[in-house]
């Protein structure tokens, strides 16, 4: 995983997971020095509520990279992708329905995300390795809770700009290695696409 991963960061000189993220980790990091933060909320956009986050083939590596899925053993790495299936089929996220579009792999459902923990831990995963989406969304006033959070589209579009090239070529290069349909998927479908063809 990491091997593969750093031949795709060389191949397409594509900065760091960390790197990319710079701008919108900071924004949370700002905000939250202002008190506001998610800590108090049920976690709206991670739920079923409000979550249908989509994430690229770099974006999926890194989640896996991110939770260091080599040191996982054989009990450890079934749990997580029957945590993954789950939530498909309880969301029926495998389930396509025909809206007369020819793009059907970017429909968005709405899930629980499979990272997401109940209460104040929240999200489970680091905010090196988070979706883009998820970083550039968040509260606008202290003890906020999920009622008026949005997307800061100017510092998400001035990322996508900054990294465009290398991360489509990442992507293209990922798709073509790894045998992948799809540009943009559900986090648990892209994890375990990705972790299929990926064993270490
Ligand atoms: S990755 Fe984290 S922030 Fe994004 S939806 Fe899942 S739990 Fe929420
Ligand atoms: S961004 Fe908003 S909805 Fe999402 S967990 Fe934070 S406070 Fe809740």
């Amino acid at each position: 995983m990491t091997g593969y991963l750093n031949s795709i960061y060389a191949d397409n000189n594509l900065p760091s997971s960390l790197l990319r993220r710079s701008e919108l980790v900071r924004e949370m990091q700002e905000l939250e020095g202002k008190t506001i933060h998610c800590f108090t909320c049920p976690g709206t956009c991670c739920t079923q509520a409000a979550n249908s986050m989509l994430i690229t083939p770099i974006e999926a590596l890194e989640i896996l990279a991110g939770l260091n899925i080599e040191s996982f053993d054989e009990y450890a790495l079934q749990s997580l992708k029957d945590r993954l299936n789950e939530t498909i089929k309880s969301y029926r996220l495998n389930v396509e329905i025909y809206t007369g579009k020819k793009n059907v792999s970017e429909f968005r459902k709405t899930y629980t995300c499979p990272f997401f923990n109940n209460g104040a831990l929240g999200c489970g995963l680091s905010r090196s390795s988070k979706p883009y989406g998820c970083l550039g969304f968040n509260p606008k006033t202290s003890e906020d809770n999920g009622k008026s959070c949005s997307s800061n589209t100017a510092l998400l579009e001035n990322r996508e700009n900054e990294f465009i090239k290398t991360e489509d070529s990442a992507n293209a290069q990922i798709r073509k290695d790894l045998g992948l349909y799809w540009t943009k998927q559900n986090i648990p479908q892209a994890l375990l696409d990705v972790l299929e063809k990926i064993k270490n």
